[in-house]
């Protein structure tokens, strides 16, 4: 049996940190390099990777004791291989890749359009506001109505999209959603027209992150990746399967090493 501490956080039933050890058998084993390069649509070399070791979980390598908060960028990768070793060397909790699109001297041309919907911005008729979460020091705690709340956020953030882009993606992130917008007009858009969209979204009652819609945080998570506090997997979502998609059970999502365990 294994035992994580973590009464600080509530998490919907099945959910919990990973351990090292998982995070090492996940990247060493699991980590689907073919769907990562797949989700770059060919224009993988320039990615920029970063990882943060165990900023929340306060799980991670000794060695790693000073950085463990630290986002660490990882973009001197020889191939998409090497970035798994340099991934497998820290076993963070997290992995994320920088929007931004750089040019060959390392200058920003533009950036992917996202949204982040997290299940903790929901206020929750049991656990209440964000605000009340955080005086308990429960801010990236989640439950079940919250998951469910965020997932229609998720379907209806889309159709709002949808009515101006055409290229869109839904990532289920481990715990609420990404939507990503792959339309060429969107990575031209400036700063104050990204604040705009995510004052409109917000508006329209949607719970987004501005900072991740208007740029300024610039990385998101990896799809495909191990979301090293719920021990789910990153994965792309289809539209139409977000209304009966099902975190706790969908085999896509669950790393093989909870196959043992019988906990939902
Ligand atoms: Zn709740």
């Amino acid at each position: 049996m294994i035992v994580v501490c973590m009464s600080q956080y509530f998490l919907p039933s099945g959910m919990r940190y990973a351990t090292l050890e998982e995070r090492e058998q996940f990247y060493s084993r699991e980590f689907n390099l073919q769907k990562v390069a797949e989700w770059f649509r060919g224009g993988f070399g320039n990615i920029k990777f970063a990882v943060i070791i165990g900023r929340h979980t306060k799980i991670y390598p000794e060695k790693y004791k000073q950085d463990a908060s630290t986002t660490i960028i990882v973009d001197e990768y020889k191939n998409i291989e090497d970035a798994r070793q340099q991934i497998l060397e820290f076993l963070p909790e997290a992995v994320y890749y920088d929007r931004n699109v750089y040019d060959k001297k390392n200058n920003k041309i533009c950036q992917e359009l996202a949204f982040d919907l997290d299940p903790e911005n929901i206020t929750c008729p049991i656990h209440g506001s964000l605000a009340d979460k955080m005086k308990r020091k429960q801010g990236l705690s989640f439950c079940e109505i919250e998951f469910d709340m965020v997932k229609k956020e998720a379907t209806g953030l889309h159709e709002l999209l949808a009515d101006r882009f055409s290229d869109l993606k839904v990532v289920y992130s481990g715990r609420g959603f990404h939507l990503h917008v792959f339309d060429q007009e969107a990575y031209r858009l400036s700063i104050s027209e990204r604040f705009n969209l995510a004052k409109q979204a917000k508006q329209a009652g949607f719970h987004i992150d501005d900072w991740v819609t208007s740029g300024e945080f610039r990385l998101i998570r990896l799809p495909y990746s191990l979301n090293g506090l719920v021990s789910r997997i990153a994965w792309p979502l289809r539209e139409d399967e977000l209304k009966s998609f099902d975190a706790a059970h969908d085999k896509r999502c669950l790393p093989k090493f909870l196959d043992k365990e019988a906990t939902f």
